[in-house]
């Protein structure tokens, strides 16, 4: 079906105006859904087309006159309007869908029961009901819906349920389509208030104890950040009550809907995680509330300013989570878990200007929402506000609000209102940082004593970098600030003097621990206690590596000497992942894995598995810090009987092993070949709920047996149906390093089949699918050049191309690192 273009919606725009929308759903049944839809507007005259996706169209009327059912073409049905007021009436036959869009409905096999949850985000409204699906079309909604007696419904606006089984709401605020929501099913819900403010926690009948354990923190983390939020943003949250729900198999880390916002339920906790999935959550938390503004009351009026609405709600979910939660460490979290996101997105041939992009349509906008929006526009928005100050920047913040209250604006108007505000003249900033892809390198050159700037691609960028660089003077860290503005600034660094680049984690550039430093850190970790700055080293470390500009084997050293006294769990947890298997840990694409690029990979695992372990030992019994460390050292295990003696307590005699732990274990020991399809069977009978289903997915594809290859593969190609969490698991667990021979049937077959795909998928899941099959494992020129050739193939669906393209940088660093350091 052909994405809304933006001069399709520039004329629709200039065409409706809408003034309401009525919308009627029945979930009784279990595949599909009637839907009917009023809407009532005014036309100035002329042609145009309503968005509609549904199984069967029943009929449609405008004005009472019946129009015929079969003009419905590509998911747009024709209207011809004339100047004036007309009601349009829907009535169709919709699908429920298991891809984490639409109307994605899940059963839950803990106890059998059905939930239900609707992302609209960003064009999958017109599976649910007809609508003009545009974010600058808004109209108030008012909601019937009719569910099983057991259900309750919640949705933007407060209802009620007058009779059993129906559900009335009252009319809410004007909304754009793309974050029309609802949830329904027998969710478990917690009420709570704040400043007048209801609020909801909602999570499956299954979870609700870890919901009941952590309502408390939710409710205060919420309540701070409404708080905090109106003291900045001068105007009052403008949607009524505010529920927040963690829904089954939800594909982004959360939806900012308004007053019903969505949430995966990875961030609700059954079994026992560090404090960075605390953090996590904390931050995500006050990033959706800061959309309640910026995004929900102030839309973009169109897609290419969507990098705003995140950069905006990442850099006030950040400031706000550290500076008035008990979360203070926000930062820190945000430098290890998300910027290498961006530096990475940032560095590759995909890289895009953080704005302007011109986004064409709507699939266009999609592929370019990504670590460049969230992380560089976090990093970008962080030093505006800095250059700028408090005061301009939320005075500015305000007027936006202020002036398009309910409605729509572009990037050009928030700057307008910056400028207003007395920040000056921002368009030499603005096209330095805004509208210039690519990182700027910058090098230590030690013995010329500068430090030099590479812009990307060769081209001067205009761009400076202000930061602070420490130096070890044989004692401590000093630091001093520096400006790189030129090619070459003067930089003396004392000879054989260690020198960290970007110690308070400011700048945004492509930054590397020379080979000095790296000789020199194993030394110095124990004594380097500032966590911004570790979190820079390892952030540059890893950058390093990545860009083939830092021998691995410098890297592994780094970790075996900084992992045993590391104090943040955050750091442990992303160490951990870069050092863990493929396909262990979600979206294995990310980054490049360490071991698969070190040339003793078995001593370097086992030496961080070392690392790990005595991290895990020294730390106090049942901490955060000890859980992390336990979970790298899982990771990078490699003896089957210290994973038996481990699930046997015998590693650990007063742990705590829960569900978590125990299937952690699981998989390192499909890993290793030493567990069978029966074993996994027995441990998931033992407790079987959403997430133990999953892994047991992973495990069943990671099996060295061509059966279970094919297991796998036929979720891929649709010959079996599986839900969007089930193709993740599926998809990542199949392709094991060593298992060469047993995988080379896939690689062949997924260059094959992978265009055919888009039969059976669309939106997220359809990239998702080409990334978490893609045969990350099978390291060799063949396979980039396989990459390449269908990367060139004019054919080739646009989002298949970006992860390719994404999938194919991954690959060609692996083999650039393999031909500089392993030889
Ligand atoms: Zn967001």
């Amino acid at each position: 079906m052909r994405s809304l273009q933006r001069d399709e919606s520039r004329a629709r725009y200039d065409l409706l105006t809408l003034t309401s929308y009525d919308v009627t759903l029945d979930f009784r049944d279990e595949n599909t859904f009637p839907s009917t839809t009023v809407i009532e507007l005014t036309s100035r005259g002329g042609e145009t087309f309503l968005d509609l996706k549904p199984v069967s169209l029943t009929s449609i009327t405008v004005d009472g006159i019946g129009l015929p059912v079969d003009a419905l073409h590509e998911g747009r049905y024709p209207l011809d309007l004339a100047p004036g007021e007309h009601r349009i009436v829907v009535e169709a036959v919709m699908g429920f869908r298991n891809d984490g869009e639409g109307l994605h409905r899940a059963v839950d096999p803990a106890d059998g029961s059905a939930y239900v949850y609707q992302m609209s985000f960003m064009s999958a409204a017109p599976s649910v009901f007809a609508c003009f699906d545009q974010p600058d079309l808004k109209a108030p909604y008012t909601l019937h819906v009719t569910a099983p007696d057991s259900w309750i419904v919640a949705a933007n606006a407060a209802g009620q349920q007058v009779e059993p089984g129906v559900w009335e709401f009252e009319q809410s605020e004007p909304l754009s389509t793309y974050f029309v929501s609802l949830v329904a099913g027998p969710y478990h819900r917690i009420a709570g208030q704040h400043d007048g403010i209801d609020l909801g926690l909602l999570c499956r009948g299954s979870m609700a104890s870890a919901l009941e354990a952590d309502a408390d923190e939710l409710f205060t983390l919420t309540g701070q950040c409404f708080d905090e939020f109106h003291r900045l943003f001068g105007i009052r949250y403008a949607f009524g009550k505010y529920d927040q729900a963690f829904v089954p198999e939800f594909n982004a880390g959360a939806m900012e809907n308004p007053g019903c916002v969505t949430f995966r339920e990875g961030l609700l906790f059954t079994t026992r995680v560090a404090r960075s999935l605390r953090i996590q959550r904390a931050t995500t938390v006050a990033h959706e509330m800061a959309h309640q503004w910026f995004g929900n009351l102030v839309t973009p009026t169109w897609w290419d300013d969507l990098w705003l609405n995140e950069a905006f709600a990442e850099y006030m979910g950040n400031r706000v989570t550290a500076e008035v939660t008990e979360f203070s460490e926000a930062l820190v979290w945000a430098s290890l878990a998300r910027k290498n996101w961006g530096l990475t997105a940032d560095s590759r041939p995909s890289t895009h200007p953080v704005a302007g992009t011109g986004a064409l349509d709507a699939d266009a906008a999609l592929q370019d929402f990504d670590g460049i929006s969230y992380s560089k526009g976090h990093a970008v928005l962080t030093q505006l506000a800095h250059r700028v100050g408090d005061e301009v920047f939320f005075n500015g913040v305000r007027d936006h609000f202020e002036r398009h209250r309910f409605g729509n604006a572009t990037m050009s108007d928030l700057f307008g209102s910056w400028e207003a505000a007395g920040a000056g003249d921002l368009g030499e900033w603005t096209s330095a940082w805004l509208r210039t892809a690519g990182l700027d390198r910058i090098d230590l050159d030690r013995d010329g004593g500068a430090l030099v700037l590479t812009p990307p691609g060769g081209v001067a960028t205009a761009r400076t970098h202000a930061f602070s660089a420490a130096t070890w003077d044989g004692d401590t860290w000093v630091t001093s600030d520096v400006v790189v503005g030129a090619d070459r600034t003067q930089f003396a660094a004392p000879d054989q003097a260690a020198v960290v680049l970007d110690a308070g984690d400011t700048a945004w550039a492509d930054l590397t621990i020379d080979p000095t430093t790296a000789a020199a850190l194993p030394e110095l970790m124990a004594r380097t206690t500032d966590p911004l700055l570790r979190a820079t080293i390892w952030n540059t470390v890893r950058n390093g590596v990545h860009h083939a500009r830092l021998d691995p084997a410098a890297a592994v050293r780094v970790i075996c000497a900084g992992v045993p006294d590391e104090e943040q769990d955050t750091a442990l947890t992303s160490l951990g992942q870069w050092t863990g298997e493929d396909g262990e840990g979600a979206r294995g694409l990310v980054h490049a894995k360490l071991l698969a690029v070190v040339a003793e990979p078995d001593d370097a695992r086992s030496q961080i598995h070392d690392a790990f372990l005595a991290r895990a030992f020294s730390a106090p019994m049942n901490s955060d810090l000890q859980l992390a460390a336990i979970q790298g050292a899982l990771s990078t295990a490699t003896d089957p009987g210290e994973l038996s003696s481990f699930l046997d307590r015998g590693l650990f005699p007063a742990l705590e092993i829960d569900a978590g732990l125990r299937w952690r274990a699981l998989k390192r020991l499909t890993t290793l070949g030493a567990t069978d399809l029966d074993e996994l069977d027995r441990a998931l009978a033992d407790d079987n709920d959403a997430k133990t289903q999953i892994s047991h997915a992973w495990c069943r594809a990671r099996l060295a047996d061509p059966d279970a290859k094919a297991w796998a593969w036929q979720r891929f190609t649709g010959e079996v149906d599986a839900s969007n969490y089930e193709i993740e698991a599926i998809g990542t667990g199949m392709w094991q390093t060593g298992h060469d021979e047993l995988l080379a049937p896939y690689v062949e077959r997924y260059f094959d089949e992978l265009p055919g795909t888009t039969s059976i998928r669309a939106g997220w899941g359809l990239a998702d699918a080409a990334l978490f099959f893609y045969p990350i494992t099978a390291v060799a020129g063949e396979t980039l050049a396989r990459t390449d050739a269908l990367i060139a193939d004019p054919a080739l669906n646009a989002s298949m191309r970006r992860v390719l393209v994404d999938a194919g940088d991954d690959m060609r660093s692996r083999l650039r690192a393999r031909e500089r350091y392993v030889g």
